[in-house]
């Protein structure tokens, strides 16, 4: 029990820098006019095809990147690619979050000016990323419909910090007897005031006021120009 302690304080370190690192990347996007969103959820939530589609779509209009975080594979950023946009994984072996530092050492080499907007899927963990500012300027929780509707009450400091809660794959809300009531009541008890979305990145339903949404915000901000 002695070392305790210890372990607070090493673990207080490692927020401290990240937050220093994470106020150098908002800086550097900022002076660089590039809007950045990250992407949370558990596993198999749907993030990967959701910003597959995204890329796609806001290609046509806006220079977008994207930054994706995962355990092992490259799978990921193999399915982003097919977008045409710019794409990098992030392998981070056993960690499993993203921390400022990686996005950092992972933008090497990109002309931050030459982007209008950048997307950052995190590891697929709805505990430790709420931990670890990444220098965004947006942060989408995502939650599929074929989770449970109390999830925002089991994870509520992802929920709590989110700026946006994406419902996704809404397609099958029919088949999973989702519970709209029940899941917005999780929702707004965690995170109050909390915009809430459905989309079906499958269907396409609800993805232009995604879209529209993100488009707004980054030029409320003077972003994306
Ligand atoms: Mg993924
Ligand atoms: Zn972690």
């Amino acid at each position: 029990m002695k070392s305790e302690p210890r372990i607070v304080e090493v673990r207080q370190n490692v927020f401290r820098q990240n937050d220093v690192t994470a106020r150098e990347l908002r800086a550097r996007f900022r002076d660089a006019g590039v809007f950045v969103i990250s992407l949370v959820s558990s596993p198999g939530s749907g993030k990967t095809t959701l910003l597959e589609k995204t890329l796609t779509a806001m290609q046509k209009q806006w220079r977008v990147a994207a930054l994706v975080g995962d355990l092992a594979t490259e799978n990921d950023a193999r399915r982003l690619e097919r977008s045409g946009a710019p794409v990098r994984q992030i392998v981070t072996g056993t960690v499993c979050h993203l921390d400022a530092a990686m996005v950092r050492r992972s933008l090497e080499g990109w002309d931050l000016d030459e982007l209008d907007f950048l997307f950052i899927e995190n590891v697929g963990n709805l505990v430790c990323p709420a931990s670890y500012d990444l220098g965004e300027d947006m942060r989408l929780v995502l939650l599929s419909v074929t989770e449970g509707e109390d999830k925002p009450q089991k994870y509520p400091t992802i929920f709590h910090g989110a700026d946006l809660a994406v419902i996704t794959k809404v397609d099958l809300a029919e088949a999973v007897e989702f519970d709209r009531v029940a899941a917005c009541g999780a929702l707004c008890a965690v995170s109050p005031g909390l915009q809430v979305l459905e989309v079906s990145a499958k269907t396409g339903e609800g993805m232009d006021a995604f879209l529209g949404l993100l488009a707004s915000r980054a030029i409320t901000q003077g972003l994306a120009r």
